[in-house]
């Protein structure tokens, strides 16, 4: 029963990676363009550690 149970928290926390690789590889897509890390809507720069934490933001935090 551990093991089933391990297994789907284990599958849970996979699906939650792959989310953030994708969101990861979105963001790097977009690293070198002049847009980056600016707010859409406010253009405002986006602090660094909220890139880290949601590396697909491209609203700051006062607009998100
Ligand atoms: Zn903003």
């Amino acid at each position: 029963m551990d093991t089933i149970n391990n297994k789907s928290i284990n599958d849970a926390a996979l699906v939650v990676l792959q989310t953030k690789i994708k969101q990861i590889e979105e963001a790097l897509k977009h690293v070198d363009k002049p847009g980056f890390g600016k707010c859409r809507k406010c253009s405002q720069s986006i602090p660094e550690g909220r890139l880290l934490l949601l590396p697909g933001a491209t609203l700051c935090v006062r607009c998100a």
